[in-house]
């Protein structure tokens, strides 16, 4: 990687100048975090939310829902997409919850732990990759991982600070041990902000970006 600490501070100094100080982030139900997680892959924010409030609504507890018949689980959480594959995945999520956290489903177990255990567990699961269990271990118990998603690593290469073909995966260990675990939050959440309003899939805005003077793609040589 070309760039230091010192850059990804400056990044988020920037970033807080145009989007703020993201709000601190409540966890609340861990075992929930975990399966919005899953809800979350390969869709938005807005169809994950709705399937996560059906799937909530529709069911007393966890437990119920590790109960319930694929088919009920599959009509709520439609909204997301993909809800076979998602169903079988919570399936064995909450299945695997009751094994190891005793009577109650419940994941807080895992944030208990050291971070780099539960990330090395999590990711055994099918389903659960090293971006989702970063995410949950981040945003629920601080620990020092920093989550890559499709906007992060867009921008991550046009920044050139990886080459083209780098895996989210690379970007998650090598970021995590680079930029200061006090930023990880805020500087992650800016640059999905980034993402969808500057340096979007479609069209670069460097004109207007707010990090035009420190993005190593702008730079004038
Ligand atoms: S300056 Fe351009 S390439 Fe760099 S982050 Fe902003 S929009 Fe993306």
């Amino acid at each position: 990687m070309n760039v230091d600490a010192k850059f990804f501070k400056k990044l988020d100094s920037a970033l807080r100048k145009r989007f703020g100080v993201p709000p601190e982030h409540h966890c609340g139900d861990p075992t929930g975090a975990l399966v919005r997680g899953i809800l979350s892959q390969n869709t938005n924010d807005r169809n994950r939310d709705r399937a996560f409030e059906s799937l909530t609504r529709k069911f007393r507890d966890w437990n119920d829902v590790l109960h319930a018949s694929d088919e009920e689980i599959a009509a709520v959480i439609r909204t997301a997409g993909m809800s076979g594959q998602r169903t079988e995945r919570i399936k064995n999520l909450l299945q695997w919850l009751k094994q190891h956290s005793g009577k109650e489903i419940d994941a807080q177990f895992l944030l208990d732990m050291d971070y780099k255990r539960a990330l090395e567990q999590l990711t055994s699961l099918p389903g659960i990759g090293v971006k989702t269990a970063a995410v949950f271990l981040l945003f629920c118990g601080d620990a020092p991982l920093f989550p890559v998603d499709t906007h992060i690593k867009r921008i991550m290469i046009r920044m050139k600070i990886f080459p083209p073909k780098t895996s989210a995966e690379r970007m998650i260990f090598a970021l995590s041990e680079i930029v200061p675990h006090e930023i990880h939050n805020s500087l992650h959440l800016n640059l999905l902000e980034l993402g969808r309003n500057y340096c979007t899939a479609r069209k670069t805005m460097c004109e207007t970006c707010p990090v035009k003077n420190i993005c190593p793609a702008n730079r004038k040589e």
